[in-house]
């Protein structure tokens, strides 16, 4: 009797690989998955989609290969700075785990330096290896954070995420215009007057939600 491809532990359903499957190659799985979805791989228009959807796909998740912690170590400055530092509507575009439909948005970072600062174009990049992964966008904006913290050490730090998600928009079980706000606080952000100037700041008229 074949293998059942969900098996149990501990209670847990849990998928095993497939016998064999492994032999496949990504784009023949690609292949034969566009066969399942009722279309047709060899007409012309789907011929290198395979091709094309492993290289995208690679590349939406390369930051399973980087390390965030060295991009930050890289660009750390000796400053006696300490006010708060804001970088703000940092685009981001992710991929949710659960669907593996994009979410995309506006990311907010502002911590308030300790001795050292991160050199300002870091930041973006920080965001693009927790993005370039599945994600969920609660745990996405932790990981922000907990990177920030754990590199230098501030005073504190806070990261707000706004995004819509196209696993509900186009499923229609969101309204077309919400979004999600998530938020992580460390240190002197958890302070109600830290986290209200660091909100107001974000919130400044003159801008939309995208
Ligand atoms: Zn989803």
């Amino acid at each position: 009797m074949a293998q059942p491809a969900l098996i149990h532990k501990n209670g847990i359903p849990r998928r095993e690989p497939k016998e064999g499957i492994a032999d496949y190659s990504t784009q023949e799985i690609y292949a034969e998955l566009l066969l399942r979805f009722h279309e047709d791989p060899n007409r012309d228009g789907l011929l290198k989609t395979p091709e094309r959807v492993e290289k995208s796909m690679a590349f939406l998740t390369e930051g399973y290969h980087q390390d965030p912690t060295a991009i930050l170590r890289g660009a750390m400055f000796d400053v006696e700075y300490d006010e708060m530092v804001i970088v703000k509507d940092i685009e981001m575009f992710s991929l949710c785990e659960h669907h593996m439909l994009p979410f995309f948005g506006r990311v907010h970072v502002a911590y308030i330096p300790n001795g050292k600062v991160i050199g300002l174009s870091k930041i973006p990049r920080l965001i693009e290896v927790f993005a370039r992964r599945l994600q969920v966008q609660e745990r996405m904006t932790q990981q922000i954070a907990d990177a920030i913290q754990d590199a230098i050490e501030p005073q504190g730090v806070g990261v707000v995420i706004e995004a819509r998600h196209l696993c509900m928009m186009m499923r229609g079980v969101e309204k077309q215009n919400s979004s999600t706000v998530t938020s992580a606080m460390r240190g002197a952000f958890s302070e109600q007057s830290t986290r209200s100037e660091f909100l107001s700041l974000v919130r400044e008229p003159g801008r939309g939600a995208f």
